[in-house]
């Protein structure tokens, strides 16, 4: 069985006292969502005093990213180990706004992701489709290309241990959805792929979320296929009542 994973990704929102207001709020609200393993993505700046303030709670913290090196000449980037030492457990890799706008690549991701998992912290690593490639018929090449691409050199226990995250990029803060069956298609693929890569206990153990306009009105579509295992939030995160109505999509 795979435990369900709901993260929320802050972006660039929220200061410090507006973060620990939210996780405040939160708690009491997810206090009951045992079997979820519930992650919450702040900005960097925010990341120690999250921590701080859920701690006991069972809420898991993320980074957005991280770089690949320990420590050296590299102005403006954060090490995965201090990320750890932040009070970090999982970092979310490869988003689709970093590769729009940052330059973000398979070959980064795959890196970033390689570090990361030597820190300890759980990689949530992302793929998805743009809507020109859906459009015309490219949504599998893509998705394969990146798995490949942004996992290459992986052990299947590492891998085992991931969590990839679809989103394609069409859904992100459109309030467009991929429907049920959009997505599971594609997750499916997804496994398929894992397995063809690195054998199937990897693929049986992989967990893989959805992105895209996830929403308390959609997750429960979403949550009941057969290969989604959760989700990651982006604007229905930034509300304690939304995400927490997410988190508990089972109760
Ligand atoms: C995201 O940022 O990963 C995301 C899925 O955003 P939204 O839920 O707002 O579409």
């Amino acid at each position: 069985m795979r435990k369900p994973v709901i993260a929320g990704n802050w972006k660039l929102f929220k200061s410090i006292g507006e973060s620990t207001a939210l996780i405040n709020e939160l708690k009491p609200l997810v206090a009951g969502a045992g079997n979820v393993e519930i992650v919450v993505a702040p900005v960097f700046t925010a990341l120690n005093r999250v921590s701080d303030a859920a701690s006991g709670s069972g809420i898991n913290l993320a980074a957005q990213d991280c770089f690949w090196e320990e420590e050296g000449a590299f102005t403006g980037e954060v090490a995965p180990k201090l990320l750890k030492d932040a009070g970090c457990s999982h970092v979310i890799i490869g988003h689709s706004e970093r590769r729009q706008y940052f330059g973000e690549t398979d070959a980064t991701v795959n890196k970033k992701t390689k570090a990361a998992m030597a820190a300890g912290l759980t990689a949530i690593v992302c793929v998805g489709e743009t809507l020109e490639e859906r459009e015309s018929g490219r949504t599998f090449s893509v998705i394969e290309e990146q798995i490949q691409n942004s996992l290459a050199g992986i052990a299947p226990e590492g891998v085992a241990g991931l969590i990839i995250a679809y989103e394609p990029v069409w859904a992100i803060g459109t309030g467009k959805t991929a429907s049920d069956e959009q997505a599971q298609e594609v997750h499916a693929f997804i496994r398929s792929l894992i397995l063809n890569l690195f054998g199937q206990t990897a693929s049986d153990a992989v967990r893989i979320l959805y992105g895209g306009s996830v929403k308390p009105d959609n997750v429960k579509g979403l949550m009941g296929q057969a290969d989604i295992d959760g989700a990651l939030v982006g604007g229905a995160s930034l509300k304690a009542d939304s995400f927490a109505a997410i988190v508990n999509f089972g109760v």
